[in-house]
């Protein structure tokens, strides 16, 4: 991929700051870019930036570029750059970290794409189900049609199953996405209150908290 060149003016240190603060935030500095991560990533060759270079991006506080970037949503959490990493950097969560802010920056592209449709197939049947993720990724992502010939191909030969796996009860994982929503929407607020706070924006009274009922 032809990479364009990165201006100082992108550096945002607002962005920089914030995912400092989290959790995995909070050895990013010390990174001395061995390339240990780089080096042990299976998928490395498929993302724009591969993990060594992301965590130096989010040091600069390069938000545009790391968060348009397909490598947090390319990452296959396998954990090898977060295991090997001598300074105990975890490129794995911080990967994890930076989509929810992705989604809340309103980045659109067709990882992230997938990965929406992958949740919700795992939400609404409790396993991923080939022929569900497909059919419907192929309905949000107008290049799949490209792929129709091996797809067809593969159904020919009985290797892509139509059955929809599906698990009995799926009350409890929807409960677990339903946690992670709340807790998304609570960060978000606090976020925003942040925000506020050093921009010196008055802030709104919050709506009260509705409590999940487990029917
Ligand atoms: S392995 Fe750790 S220290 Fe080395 S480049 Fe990656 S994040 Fe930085
Ligand atoms: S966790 Fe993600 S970034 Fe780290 S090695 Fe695995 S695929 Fe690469």
């Amino acid at each position: 991929m032809k990479k364009e060149i990165i201006l100082i003016e992108s550096r945002d240190a607002a962005f920089r700051d914030l995912v400092l603060k989290t959790p995995v935030g909070e050895k990013l500095s010390t990174c001395m870019q061995c390339g240990i991560c780089a080096g042990s990533c299976p998928v490395s060759h498929e993302m724009d930036y591969n993990p060594r270079q992301l965590v130096r991006m989010v040091q600069l506080g390069l938000k545009k570029e790391v968060l348009n970037s397909n490598t947090i949503w390319i990452c296959t959490t396998c954990f090898s750059c977060s295991v090997r990493c001598p300074r105990g950097i975890r490129p794995t969560e911080l990967m994890e970290t930076l989509k929810p802010i992705a989604i809340a920056e309103g980045v659109k592209n067709k990882n992230e794409r997938f990965d929406g449709v992958f949740s919700d197939v795992v939400r609404k049947n409790g396993r991923a189900s080939e022929f569900l993720l497909i059919s419907r990724y192929s309905l949000r992502e107008p290049e799949m049609i490209k792929q129709a010939p091996f797809g067809l191909s593969l159904f020919s030969k009985g290797k892509l199953p139509m059955s929809i796996d599906k698990m009995e009860n799926t009350r409890e994982l929807d409960t677990i996405f339903k946690l992670g929503e709340k807790a998304e929407k609570k960060e978000s607020r606090e976020d925003n209150k942040e925000k506020n706070k050093e921009t010196g924006t008055k802030i709104e009274k919050e709506e009260p908290e509705t409590q999940e009922t487990d029917k």
